[in-house]
């Protein structure tokens, strides 16, 4: 027997290894049994090359639980170890200034795993004690037994075993009791083992027989030893690539497409790559691709290793280029990480593109489901913005596709204005903006749909990438002036005629909370609509934006500005017109000859005082202008009064009105039930 201390600086790095690893303790299981595998494969090497002539055997390797006797036991039959190597590798480990470093690196305890080859001591992260019972593959080898507590002492003795391979004996810790759990050992070799190259069988198939679960004679092998992933593309067929997503993820749709990544220089990386569909922000969902080294799992976290839009596809990356057990930020400055990153953007796209050139029509199929995460792509990485401008999609109100370049050169003749910007009309409901849509038709306007999610960022975007253009939803304006070509002389109304036309109409206007309106009259043509109510995109955009961007609630406050255009030359606008000028006439006369005089009066006064300094102002000049102001407003009220009392009366003005708000989802409550009576009254 041989007793000795394990070669470490430290006192006593046991506890460290507990205490800081204990967020993460259950990787022990991924540590000893991908050991157990090396060894395995080392084994398969070595009868490759002919070192080795004898049968190899059976090279399951078993993990079984021993509830009675407290211990979980993981066996191969692998290389094994003789003494001098139990010494070699598993007594010294090479902790050359551990104590600083793990100073340093106390909240990052997975650090010290990976950088010192501790996996194997991993498991006194659960164990109170640890036995390795281990026999070499070489000739006339004796098996020993290494056995440690916990301490940095431990034992060499000799031991009796036959068979070629190592035993690995946690003797488990009463507060890791729950790895003595069959279900819970098998949860875990499903996570970390599923896709390891050797088979790993956990205890016995079952199977129901006369009314109850019973063990069978048969290994119940636990994973799939040539995953998808390492085996060859043309081998392959899609039901294949199918079968495998849905062995991943029960839960999701068929997917879109697929890619199979193979590359070996500058770095090995291999996996499968899903377009899961994606409909709506809710659906997104992000870590869902696997991260594999050699096929043993190490974190569904790749946020630092693919570009963020990347995270929300699905798969398999398996590389053994990626550090596995460091933290996240080195990870981000890793140069191979970064290599990776940019390799699989450029594969992303390569196969978007070659899907698009070859096969529009599927490419167009797929649109509506690819979209988000495209457009998620464009807005959040510039370097995927400019590989996939020549193949991203604008869809019109029609349902027809086009690519950026072909959109511009459809619209650039009849969509520039007169500052020789290209105007983007689009629109966000089809339904909804239904009328607007067919104004801006009817004078040969495309009109695009934008109603996903990320289109408000997407257009701010555009806005500013695509050459000289502006983006406006087609109620942002009447249709005549949504694209201006010339100065057209819109209002061929006097300026009497205008504003009595407005007042008719404005002192009509119901009360819509959060609302504003502002009435005015154009001149549209006979065959536009008498009275149009569109919103102003600049304010409505970023009430748009407001929603879905932080720090923008203050236009999320701000009332709905609205502006109803009055077209005045629709004859039922002209007659309400004619009709309103000749019920007011009379009582207006006396008011405005009153007003005009207030009006050159008030003139008068305000020349004189501002001909003097203020202070030589005297009060009685004070009072006297601020009469006179009082007085305006108050036969301007009086005005108004006139101008409501006759509107009040006139049912065609509310009628058109009722119409305009009912277009626009704004007639509500009483305003409806009023409504629907005078249109029962109508056609009485
Ligand atoms: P690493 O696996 O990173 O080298 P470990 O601490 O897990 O670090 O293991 C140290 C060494 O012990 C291994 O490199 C291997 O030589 C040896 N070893 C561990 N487990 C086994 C095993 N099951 N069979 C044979 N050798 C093993």
């Amino acid at each position: 027997m041989q007793k000795g201390t394990i070669g470490v600086t430290t006192d006593n790095i046991f506890p460290v290894i507990k205490k800081f690893l204990y967020s993460d303790h259950e990787i022990f299981l991924r540590e000893l049994v991908s050991n157990a595998v090396d060894a395995t494969q080392k084994l398969q090497t070595l009868a490759r090359s002919g070192a080795l002539k004898e049968d190899l055997g059976d090279l399951t390797i078993h993990v079984n639980v021993d509830k009675d006797k407290g211990t979980l036991t993981i066996s191969d039959r692998g290389i094994g170890m003789t003494e001098e190597e139990v010494q070699k590798y598993i007594n010294q480990i090479a902790l050359s200034g551990a104590t600083d470093f793990l100073d340093k690196y106390k909240d990052q305890a997975a650090n010290i795993i990976g950088h010192f080859g501790l996996g194997f001591y991993s498991a006194f992260m659960v164990s109170k004690r640890v036995e390795l019972v281990t026999c070499s593959w070489k000739e006339g080898a004796k098996a020993v037994k290494w056995s440690c507590d916990g301490t940095p002492a431990f034992e060499i003795t000799d031991a009796d075993k036959a068979d070629r391979g190592t035993d690995v004996i946690l003797y488990i810790d009463d507060d890791c009791k729950e790895f003595l759990e069959k279900y819970r050992v098998l949860e875990l070799l499903r996570k970390y083992c599923h896709f390891l190259p050797v088979p790993i069988a956990c205890g016995k198939k079952t199977e129901w027989k006369d009314g109850k679960e019973q063990e069978t004679v048969e290994d119940n092998i636990i994973n799939d030893t040539h995953p998808l992933w390492t085996r060859k593309p043309t081998e392959l067929k899609d039901e294949d690539y199918k079968k495998f997503y849905r062995e991943l993820y029960p839960e999701f749709d068929e997917p879109l497409f697929w890619i199979h990544l193979n590359v070996d220089y500058p770095f090995k990386l291999t996996g499968v790559l899903y377009f899961p569909k994606i409909k709506n922000t809710v659906e997104l969902q992000k870590n869902k691709i696997q991260l594999y080294c050699n096929q043993v799992f190490v974190t569904d976290q790749v946020d630092n290793i693919v570009p963020e839009f990347l995270t929300l596809l699905h798969g398999v990356i398996d590389s053994p280029d990626i550090p596995l057990n460091v933290s996240r930020s080195y990870l981000q400055s890793d140069a191979n990480v970064k290599k990776i990153s940019k390799y699989i953007t450029k594969k992303v796209s390569d196969r978007l593109e070659s899907i698009f050139k070859e096969n529009r029509k599927d490419f167009e199929a797929k649109w509506d489901d690819l979209k988000l995460f495209i457009n998620y792509g464009l807005l959040s990485d510039p370097d995927f913005y400019e590989k996939a401008k020549g193949y991203v999609l604008l869809k019109d109100v029609d349902g027809k596709y086009f690519t950026y370049d072909e959109y511009r050169n459809l619209i650039k003749d009849n969509q520039t204005d007169k500052e020789k910007t290209l105007v983007y009309l689009y629109a966000t409901d089809r339904d909804e903006q239904y009328t607007y849509i067919h104004a801006a038709q009817e004078k040969g306007y495309s009109v695009l749909l934008m109603d996903g999610q990320l289109d408000p960022a997407l257009i701010s975007m555009l806005e500013q990438k695509l050459e000289k253009c502006r983006w406006s939803r087609v109620d942002g304006d009447i249709a005549e002036r949504l694209i201006p070509k010339e100065d057209s002389k819109l209002n061929t109304l006097a300026k009497e005629q205008s504003e009595l036309l407005a007042s008719i109409f404005s002192t009509q206007m119901p009360k819509v909370t959060g609302g504003e309106f502002h009435v005015e009259a154009q001149a549209q043509g006979e065959k536009a609509q008498p009275l149009t109510i569109t919103q102003s995109e600049y304010m409505r955009r970023m009430k748009d934006l407001s929603k879905i961007q932080q720090g923008m609630s203050f236009y999320g406050q701000m009332p709905n500005m609205y502006n109803v255009v009055l077209n005045s030359d629709h004859p039922l606008i002209k007659s309400i017109l004619d009709d309103g000028t000749k019920a007011t006439a009379e009582a207006l006369k006396p008011i405005d000859a009153e007003l005009k005089g207030l009006h050159a009066r008030q003139s008068v006064l305000r020349d004189q005082e501002n001909k003097k300094k203020p202070e030589e102002v005297t009060q009685e000049e004070k009072d006297e202008l601020s009469k006179c102001d009082k007085d305006i407003s108050s036969e301007q009220q009086k005005r108004t009064d006139v101008i409501a009392g006759y509107a009040k009366g006139n049912d065609k003005v509310h009628q058109l009105i009722d119409l305009a708000l009912l277009q626009n989802g704004l007639l509500r409550g009483e305003a409806l039930v009023k409504f629907i009576q005078r249109s029962v009254d109508l056609i009485k």
